[in-house]
């Protein structure tokens, strides 16, 4: 069986934010989007979203699932949950452990809060390649200038804003793509795709110039693009997408989008950018291990044909289906019935059933290949922060350490 996606075309990413930001309502409308399932039987058949909601929760799914897969444009987004409250700290050091990018949701009103910086820190230290959201543009006293100036002195970080806002507070409409020099207006209704037309004529300017320093922003990151900005040749899309992707992957700059979660704005060019900006397991560093007997360094790479790794990030008690033990595979293909070594235990391990969680669903597979994440049901001995590899290669992941929780004041 051949992958339905090619290991480019994942993302595996977590949603970070400070709790009240938005966490929750921004990824529930990434799923309303990019959860295929979710059209069906929901908007067109003229189900609410809150009932929609409610059944979900009914059934025991629910969109705070460990890791869950979605859909978009070809592109398979995995997105780990990562706890936003502090008392977490240790469970956010795991999940940004598998993750290989983050949006990061802020409050408009707020910008940097303590606690967003707490987990940009974590991030930082596990250089987690991240992008921003600065949510709830609709409440009163939103500034998205405001809050990404406070990303750079709070955080020491490079934003880069993609977008310039359309609209103030209650009357906040969508934004002008500063890549494309489109606006996009977004309708109240969940489901309905937004309108992409000519930026209103007052905005032009501003847009312009807006354009001028995000182009100049990115081109100072890159080696290519900064000789043909200073020799003043044109600059495509393309490349300038290209060297932003570099950049953010490189964590040098992160790139700030806007919008307003809850009232279905902005989530789209989002998840656009998560696909655009944000790396696919082979944009990562190779994993790194040590071989459970000889205790040689080993590096593993996202390749099929390697010999199996996978780390356990977490383990779930779902009252439905059991133990599930939630895995990234960095290497190899993890099968459905195989058998795998858990080399820390020196145990051997039954693939029971291989699920991937959807928000609505969870389907049985019958292999996790190397940059995937899935749940294993049926194992006996393995906990979280274990490895699990291929009994004849046998591998101990870099275990995950955790420090003293740090305390941020307020
Ligand atoms: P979390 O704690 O980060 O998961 O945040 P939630 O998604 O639960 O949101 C916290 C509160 O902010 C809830 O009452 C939401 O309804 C509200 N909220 C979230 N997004 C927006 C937004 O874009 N605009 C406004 N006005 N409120 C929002």
């Amino acid at each position: 069986m051949s992958r339905e996606y090619a290991l480019d075309r994942y993302r595996n990413i977590g949603i970070i934010a400070h709790i009240d930001a938005g966490k929750t309502t921004t990824t529930e409308r990434i799923l309303f989007y990019a959860g295929k399932t979710y059209r069906i039987g929901s908007v067109d058949d003229g189900t609410t979203v809150t009932d929609w909601m409610v059944q979900e929760r009914e059934r025991g799914i629910t969109i705070v699932s460990a890791a869950v897969s979605a859909e978009w444009k070809g592109y398979q987004i995995n997105l780990i949950d990562t706890p936003g409250h502090i008392d977490f700290t240790a469970e956010v050091q795991r999940s940004l452990r598998v993750l290989d990018g983050g949006v990061v949701v802020f409050d408009a009103t707020q910008g940097v809060e303590p606690q967003s910086e707490t987990v940009w820190r974590q991030a930082d230290r596990y250089k987690v390649p991240r992008i921003c959201f600065i949510n709830k543009m609709d409440r009163v006293g939103a500034s998205f200038e405001g809050s990404i100036q406070s990303i750079k002195d709070r955080l020491g970080a490079n934003p880069i804003a993609m977008q310039l806002p359309i609209g103030f507070e209650a009357a906040f409409k969508g934004a002008v793509d500063l890549v494309t020099m489109k606006a996009i207006l977004f309708e109240d209704e969940l489901g309905k795709e937004p309108i992409v037309t000519d930026i209103p004529a007052d905005l032009v300017k501003e847009a312009e110039e807006a354009r001028a320093k995000m182009i100049e922003q990115v081109a100072e990151l890159d080696d290519d693009l900064i000789v043909k900005y200073l020799e003043n040749e044109p600059i495509s899309e393309e490349e300038l997408k290209a060297a932003l992707r570099r950049a953010v992957i490189a964590s040098k700059a992160t790139a700030v989008f806007c919008g307003s979660s809850l009232k279905n704005k902005g989530v789209q060019p989002l998840i656009d950018a998560v696909v655009d900006y944000l790396p696919s397991p082979l944009d990562v560093p190779a994993v790194k291990g040590t071989h459970a007997k000889t205790g040689e360094e080993i590096e593993r790479h996202p390749d099929d044909d390697a010999p199996a790794s996978a780390l356990v990030f977490k383990i779930v008690t779902d009252p439905y289906v059991g133990r599930l033990a939630y895995i990234r595979v960095y290497s190899g293909v993890v099968k459905q019935g195989g058998q795998l070594l858990n080399p820390g235990k020196d145990k051997k391990e039954r693939v029971g059933r291989l699920i991937r969680m959807y928000a609505d669903r969870r389907e049985d597979i019958e292999e996790v290949r190397a940059g995937d994440i899935a749940a294993i049901l049926g194992l006996k001995y393995s906990f979280t922060g274990d490895t699990l590899s291929d009994s004849d290669k046998p591998i101990v992941l870099e275990s995950i350490s955790f420090p003293e929780p740090v305390i941020s004041v307020a």
